[in-house]
């Protein structure tokens, strides 16, 4: 008989992996037959050990409505790598009560990626980014505003990969635990553009406070990359306003002509 403690984390550790799974593009769980073929899998420590020759992101095919960037994208450092070493986190204190590790969803060959402040309660349950009410909201901005496939065009994630308690804002000090990894994510991905979801997003990536109101709507630059300030969704859900739905729309047609460009 397993005992419950230990039965609970062998359960976490099968979700986290079969969540990986999804991340990584995977469409059902491999059986028995396939397992010799799994590119990645989890040890009983919550990390994961690459057995396949090629990173599981060489192995999907890009697909952007934008011309080709030239850039020479590390795919050795890909997204695989970073998740790997983030294993089973505990760096912070986010790791007591989170369900799930959320680390991000989308193509890791997008021109853009979208940068939340962190899982809420049905992301925690999931194990994907952006998947509750406000996610519904960027969905639409992407799909209907910029006329953007979310799962092929874009990738999305968060400054912190676990869910604060009571969707509190992240601590200094969870964000501080998290960021290393956030940046490994976005060198990784390399994207034309990035999107900052609201204040907490665009402080982490510009190192400072950023009043979005007076801010959004501006370019600024993240190792190398562009990086444009909008409002976030959910705030967008709380002041629906025609001038606030303006802004943000306004926002990713300025985005929309980088990418284009
Ligand atoms: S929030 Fe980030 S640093 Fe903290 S436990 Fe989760 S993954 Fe680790």
């Amino acid at each position: 008989m397993v005992p419950d403690t230990e039965r609970a984390l062998l359960l976490q550790q099968l979700k986290n992996y079969l969540v990986f799974l999804r991340e990584s593009g995977h469409t059902h769980a491999p059986l028995n037959s396939e397992l010799s073929e799994l590119p990645v899998i989890a040890t009983p420590s919550g990390t994961f050990h690459d057995s396949s020759p090629q990173p599981l992101e060489s192995q999907m095919t890009p697909n952007s409505p934008f011309p080709e960037s030239g850039d020479n994208r590390d795919l050795s450092a890909g997204l695989t790598d970073v998740r790997e070493e983030l294993g089973d986190c505990q760096r912070c204190k986010l790791c007591e009560a989170r369900q799930t590790i959320v680390f991000g969803s989308g193509n890791p060959n997008a021109d853009l990626v979208f940068v939340g402040e962190g899982p809420g309660a049905d992301e925690d349950a999931q194990g994907l980014p952006f998947v509750g009410r406000a996610g519904k909201k960027l969905t639409e901005i992407i799909e209907k505003g910029m006329l953007l496939d979310r799962g092929k065009d874009t990738y999305i994630c968060n400054i912190v990969k676990c869910r604060p308690p009571g969707n509190r804002d992240p601590e200094k000090d969870e964000v501080e635990a998290c960021k290393p990894f956030l940046i490994k994510q976005l060198k990784a991905i390399r994207p034309k553009v990035i999107v900052a979801l609201g204040k907490p997003a665009a402080s982490t990536l510009l190192g400072r406070t950023v009043p979005i109101t007076k801010e959004r709507g501006t370019w600024h630059e993240f190792e190398g990359m562009k990086l444009m300030l909008t409002y976030h969704p959910a705030y967008l859900l709380r002041a629906y306003t025609k001038e606030n739905r303006q802004a943000v729309y306004d926002d990713m047609q300025k985005v929309l002509e980088v990418l284009k460009a």
